[in-house]
């Protein structure tokens, strides 16, 4: 079953998970903090979660990921060797 977006309440497009957890489109987490509340912090529209700063978001791992994680590790091994 696809997991929803609490802010649009549709299957989330390009999710990203915050630090509570919850996870969100990334549009719509983005233009739910471009106005921060009153307080100044940034709450988490699922759970109120507060945070001080801007939450960094996420990106949810895409088949896409595993190769560039892949490149990566070569890169490293690439570079303990000279
Ligand atoms: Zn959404
Ligand atoms: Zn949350």
């Amino acid at each position: 079953m696809p997991l929803r977006c609490a802010v649009c309440q549709k299957v989330l497009r390009d999710p990203v998970s915050i630090t509570c957890g919850h996870r969100f489109c990334r549009q719509c987490i983005t233009r739910y903090w471009e106005k921060p509340a009153p307080s100044g912090d940034y709450d988490c529209p699922q759970c109120r979660k507060r945070s001080r700063t801007l939450p960094v978001l996420h990106h949810l791992s895409e088949p896409n990921d595993a190769r560039g994680s892949e490149n990566s590790k070569t890169t490293c091994r690439h570079v303990l060797s000279q």
